[in-house]
This record gives structure tokens, sequence and C-alpha cells, in this order.
């Protein structure tokens, strides 16, 4: 690819795509644009863009207009079966996305993480452990930052440390993470992907190009991950809270790595079972990237998390209101549930993603939780599930606030209120980070109705 020769669309001028383009005009690029959804954020960054040298393509004529590019750079956003991707595609035009784009710009060592859940929690211990060792390093990719923004920060000494999700999996190609971690993989996304097989190739793309000298951190306790040890040229190192294992493991309370004890686990502030095994990642890879024991020790101890992940929020009347707003899959739920220290009304829904809910209402019923409340679009898919598993005690709201104002009347003192909807929030919300403000603003209305 010639940057000053080629000529690209970027598709989708969302954050990833606003930051393709721009890095694709200051490159001096000839770039086109274009959006099929063009919302108000989307018409500004358009008309950014168009001032800095950008052609706008309208979206009907686009998959025509493809003849005319040499390259298709797709947003996250936008599915690899678009039909102007597949025009492209027809058309035998090269499709990348925006990370793909900044990969093959940047010459800084990457550490990636990718898996259904735990991705963000990683990556942010993976960064805060490299920041108390004192070393550069920069939080990419799915976590809200563009790969491609952060390039004039990405020099050799830099650690890219990257999320990557399964959208940006669909167009990297030659991305070759030095340390590549997989947390785990459970129903999630079917709606794009079809199906658990093709989602767990894209997972697995990961470690594709990865060498001898390169490491594949895999967790051993998922079945699924564990076996693409087979499948990559890395070194394998594993992680596991069950086993001991080459790699991070637990014994006796202790952390280990390998032979040496690098922590007790009962110091850890993070709350949920779950979030041993995102340590457990954190914790090996600062250790194949040198960073000593003690400093790996004293960033896990600090680390108290991250928002709209099991946060909790306030307690009214005697019950605690826990925010789990990033719970967007049925496992990161079930995750949840398990982590419960009280019983719970939990509140489930939001928009459907085309993954079973039977496994979650199974759980729902072994679990801490008293009632729950279904909500939003998805609400008659879980119902039928709650019926199949014979899950008691259902409320009906059509959305989040009522969902709240029913959850509250519910829950008796000594209880909480959990929201971990297993759901997407689009039906309601721009995203999970606006369902959780929104959640405690209900919360507080809640208090001053009082
Ligand atoms: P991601 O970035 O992969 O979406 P996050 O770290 O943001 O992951 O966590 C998303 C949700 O999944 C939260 O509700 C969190 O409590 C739950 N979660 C975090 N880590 C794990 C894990 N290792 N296994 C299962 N669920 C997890």
């Amino acid at each position: 690819m010639y940057l000053e020769n080629d000529v690209f669309m970027v598709l989708g001028i969302s954050k990833s795509g606003f930051a393709a383009a721009d890095f694709l005009l200051s490159s001096g690029a000839k770039c086109y644009v274009c959006d099929e959804f063009k919302n108000d954020d989307v018409l500004m960054s358009m008309s950014a863009l168009k001032e800095r040298g950008a052609i706008e393509v309208d979206a009907r004529d686009a998959e025509v207009f493809v003849s005319n590019i040499d390259v298709l750079v797709l947003s996250p956003g936008v599915p690899i079966d678009n039909r102007i991707s597949l025009a492209a595609k027809k058309a035998g035009k090269r499709i990348i996305g925006e990370m793909e784009l900044g990969y093959i710009n940047s010459t800084c060592p990457v550490v990636a993480v990718t898996g259904t859940n735990g991705k963000t929690t990683t990556c942010s211990l993976i960064s805060s452990i490299l920041d108390k060792a004192r070393k550069k390093n920069v939080l990419v990719g799915n976590i809200g930052v563009p790969y491609i923004s952060k390039l004039s920060k990405m020099d050799r000494s830099t650690v890219a440390v990257a999320e990557v999700s399964s959208f940006q999996l669909e167009t990297l190609s030659s991305f070759n993470p030095h340390v590549a971690v997989v947390t785990n993989i459970s129903e999630d996304h079917l709606s794009r992907h079809y199906n658990m097989q093709n989602y767990i190739y894209l997972k697995n793309k990961i470690l594709f190009n990865q060498k001898e000298s390169e490491y594949s951190v895999l967790n051993y306790d998922d079945y699924v991950v564990r076996g693409f040890a087979e499948k990559t040229r890395g070194k394998v190192i594993f992680f596991s809270a069950k086993e001991k294992v080459r790699g991070a493991y637990v014994q006796d309370d202790l952390i280990y790595f390998n032979d040496d004890a690098i922590m007790d686990r009962r110091l850890i502030r993070l709350k949920g079972d779950h979030n041993l095994y995102n340590i457990l990642a954190a914790v090996a890879v600062g250790k194949l990237l040198n960073i000593p024991d003690n400093v790996i020790a004293e960033a896990v101890i600090e680390f108290k998390g991250i928002k709209h992940r099991i946060e909790y929020i306030k307690t009214i009347d005697g019950i605690d209101f826990i925010n789990d707003s990033k719970a967007t899959n049925p496992d990161s739920t079930i995750k949840a549930m398990a982590s419960l220290a009280k019983p719970a009304v939990l509140l489930l829904g939001g928009r459907d993603k085309g993954q079973s809910f039977d496994s979650l209402m199974e759980a729902c019923n072994r679990a801490m939780v008293e009632k729950v409340v279904l909500f939003g679009e998805a609400r008659y898919k879980l119902l039928k599930a709650a019926e199949r598993a014979e899950t008691k005690n259902i409320c009906i709201a059509s959305n989040l606030y009522s969902a709240v104002s029913l959850a509250f009347a519910e829950a008796a003192s000594g209880q909480c209120v959990l929201l971990s909807p297993a759901c997407s929030s689009f039906d309601e919300f721009s995203g999970y980070e606006e369902r959780g403000k929104r959640f405690e603003e209900y919360i507080n209305a809640l208090c001053d109705a009082e």
C-alpha cells in the first residue's frame, strides 16, 4: 500500500473511520468518505474531513464507485459482508480496517487482547502495570481510542496495548502482536457473525501471524481457547485459576508465574472470580515484558476496576445499586451473578444480539437472584427463555427507567439491584456507557423522590 499513490475510500465515519480518514489525508492520500447512516456526529465528522480535502460519496452510488478506488477502509461497525464491501471484494479491491492501517504504519511492539469478555479490564490492568514500571505505553483499539489516532506516540520504545474486538478482527490480516492474549470465548455478536464457528475463527485470527519469537497467552480453563495452543506458532503461555500450568496460575492463595510467586490473591480489590482470570492474564503479560514481580503485584493490588463493570453506585433504604451495564452478553451476566454477595433483583434486557438466553436463565435459578426485571426490546425473548427454565419472580418493564422503579419497589433492605443486562443497549441508548449513566441518574432520582 502506497499512501501517496493509492486511492482510498473510508466507509463508516464514526470515531475510527474519522481517525483513519484523518491519517490518510495528512499522509497526502486521496481519500473518499462514505456513510449510510448520517447522524449528527457523522455529519460533523464528514464536514470536517471534507474541509481537509476528503470527497464524499453518496452511499447509494458507492457500490459502483468502488471501481475507482484501490483500498476500502472499513470501520468496525460496518460488517465485512455489507453490500459496499462485497462490491469492493468483487472488484478485486483491498479491504482493510482502521486498526490494520494503523498497525502497518507503526513500529512499536504490540500487546493485543481479544476474547468475549474481560478485554478492557485486562488491557487496563496491563497498562497500569506498565505505568507502574514507568514503561511508555498507549491504550488503543476497541477501548475507545482508535489505534491510528496514537501513531505519533508509538515509537519503538512504546508498547501499544490494543483491545481487539471480533469486528476489528474481520479486517485484520497482517496484524502480528508480540504478545496476544485470548481471555475467553462464549456466545456473542451472533447476529453479525452468524455462528459460533465463524466467531471462534475470528478470535483465533489474532494468533495467525505469530512466529516462534512471539507469545500466545491463552486461558487454559476455557476449552475453546486452550485448543488455540495447537494452532499457533507462537510460544504458548497459559493462565489458569484451577490448575498449575506453564504460565500464570494460583496455588495456596498465591499467584504464580511458572515458579515465581508474584502476590497473595487475597490482596486483590477487584470483585468477582472472573476478574482473577483478567489478573492472571495481565500478570503473564507483565512477566513476558520483564516487569519486576513487586511492580506487577503493586499495580494489581492498586487496581480498583473500571466504570460500568460491577460498579457499586450507592445504597438507598438498605438496597445496594450495582452498575454492570458493560455486561452485554449472557456469559458476563452469569459471571456478575456469581459474584453476588447479597440477594439481588436483576435487571436484564436491551437489544438482542442473536444469542440464546437459556443458560443465562438456568444460571439465574442457581444464583442469589430473588427477582428478575426484564426490559427493552429483548424482554419477550428473555421471557420465553425464563419460561423454559421455569425461572420464578419475573416482572416486565418497557424501558430501563420503568425497570429501575420496579426493581426499587420489589427489592428489600439487605438486597441489591444489579443492572447486568446481557444485551446491547442500542434499543434505547447510544452505548453501554450512556445506559450506565442513565441508570445512575435514575437511581439518584429515586433518592431525590424519597
Ligand atoms: P470487554 O472489554 O471484553 O467487553 P470488560 O472488561 O469491559 O470486557 O468487561 C465486560 C463485562 O464482562 C463486564 O460486565 C464484566 O464484569 C464482565 N467480565 C469481565 N471480565 C470477565 C471475564 N474474564 N469473564 C467473564 N466476564 C467478564
